[in-house]
């Protein structure tokens, strides 16, 4: 481990602040460091844990051996065509603008861009749209170093491939992804306010008639706000850097974040200041560039749990949601957000052989959450949900294994991948039997 710095143990600590550890880092500079690193391990029986960007919620990119940041290794970007290979470690941010610059993008994306693709696609990360399924789904092929230091290529329809594409990082440092994108695109973004019954009788209309549809529920009231994003041919329309700061950053961070640290001294303020915000939303029409319509920066900081539920249960769900945070005895400080996504194949997907709805439910940092979360994945489950890997949950682990049909499958192909656990964390010791 000469050549790969070795840090001094600074506590790790996730976006939201509610997971850390100090787990020493090591970020090695090549692939020869980086399979010196997992070798070195391997012999001293210390378990290893690559790290993200550390944006997930849950306690699963957490490390009681060592962990690996690749932000060190060297950016390589190959194309073929459509098809583009980059290091696993690469951000979200970074493959866009790199992909942006060739002509290309990513068929679809979540709400941010800081994570990498890699602890993007290990959760099952998702954006919305009825057409597409997961960021894990784009993906055609991924390179694995296995514990002894080695690497092996798997590609979409093999076992390993399916297993650990989404692989809870239990599949080894992955050090490439392969995948499929488009020709870069326009979006036209139309958001406005909404009710939500309206919204809940229009549903599939909006789905099917949208390429990417979304919104949100301002809890306390029954208004929503609904975010229709369809492919133009060009940018028409473009956002004023004034209005965009407006809106993105003054509105949706400066003065939303004031707002709930008001909430959070004062919780009788947050029901009148979740109806005065929903009262204040405007609609807005705008084009740009794909990645800079699906990501925003998002500097209020919260915590979230998310289910994938059959499209059919969502209606219930929000019901039940509703009826839980009317029921709750603290204040609930956030939109709840609701997404869709198609059907796709890796096993341990939330969207795995079905149309799936999401629903998240969050809370501003500070606050209580867990008894609101609790009930609202009571509900989800009764409806058949699948919690999303990198959001909170509580769940019995017999009862997530039951959620996910091909977990079987997933959990032996993760003992022959790695026999000796050396890849396991105390996020898996919780979740496997
Ligand atoms: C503000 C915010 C917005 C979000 N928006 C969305 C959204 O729109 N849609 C959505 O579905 N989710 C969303 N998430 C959740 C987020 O996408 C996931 O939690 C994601 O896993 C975070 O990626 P990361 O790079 O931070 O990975 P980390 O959280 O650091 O790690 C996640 C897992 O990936 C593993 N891993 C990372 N890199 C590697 C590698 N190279 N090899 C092997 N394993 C690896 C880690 O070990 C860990 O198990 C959001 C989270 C936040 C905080």
């Amino acid at each position: 481990m000469d050549a790969a710095r070795q840090g001094a143990a600074p506590a790790w600590r996730n976006w939201a602040g509610n997971v850390s550890d100090s787990a020493p880092l090591v970020t090695p500079e090549s692939l020869e460091e980086l399979s010196d690193t997992v070798r070195a391990a391997a012999e001293r029986g210390k378990r290893v844990r690559v790290a993200g960007s550390g944006h997930s919620f849950s306690g699963i990119a957490s490390s009681d051996g060592v962990r690996i940041a690749l932000t060190r290794m060297p950016i390589k970007v190959d194309v073929a065509g459509t098809s583009v290979t980059v290091p696993g470690g690469i951000t979200l941010k970074r493959l866009n603008r790199e992909l942006d610059s060739r002509g290309l993008a990513l068929p679809n994306l979540g709400d941010i861009d800081a994570q990498t693709i890699t602890g993007a696609t290990q959760t099952g990360t998702h954006g919305t749209g009825a057409g597409f399924g997961g960021l894990a789904s784009f993906v055609s092929a991924i390179t694995l170093m296995r514990t002894d230091g080695s690497t092996v290529t798997c590609a979409r329809g093999e076992p390993l491939f399916e297993a650990a594409v989404v692989g809870l990082g239990a599949f080894g440092v992955v050090t490439e992804v392969t995948l499929d994108c488009v020709p870069a695109f326009v979006l036209r973004a139309e958001e406005r306010p909404s009710a939500l019954e309206s919204v809940l009788d229009g549903l599939d209309d909006l789905i099917a008639g949208n390429d990417h549809f979304e919104f949100f529920w301002f809890p306390y009231t029954s208004r929503a706000q609904v975010k229709l994003n369809n492919r133009v041919d060009a940018i028409d329309r473009p956002l004023p850097g004034w209005r965009r700061w407006l809106d993105d950053s003054f509105l949706s961070n400066t003065v939303f974040g004031a707002g709930l640290r008001v909430a959070r001294r004062v919780p009788g303020f947050t029901r009148p200041f979740m109806k005065v915000s929903a009262r204040g939303l405007s609609a807005r029409t705008y084009t740009a560039a794909s990645h800079e319509v699906f990501c925003t920066d998002r500097r209020v900081r919260f915590t979230e749990m998310e289910y994938g539920l059959p499209r059919e249960a969502l209606r219930e769900a929000l019901t039940g949601v509703r009826r839980v945070v009317d029921a709750l005895p603290f204040p609930v400080a956030f939109p709840v957000e609701v997404r869709f996504t198609a059907a796709d194949d890796p096993w341990l997907s939330h969207g795995h052989g079905r149309d799936s709805a999401y629903v998240a439910v969050h809370q501003f940092i500070g606050m209580p959450y867990e008894p609101y979360f609790r009930e609202v994945e009571r509900i989800c489950l009764d409806l058949g949900g699948r919690p999303h890997w990198g959001k909170m949950h509580f769940a019995a682990p017999e009862r997530l294994r039951a959620a996910y049909p091909r977990f079987a499958d997933w959990q032996a192909e993760r003992a022959r991948f790695d026999p000796e656990g050396l890849f396991r964390s105390p996020f898996l010791d919780d979740l496997l039997p």
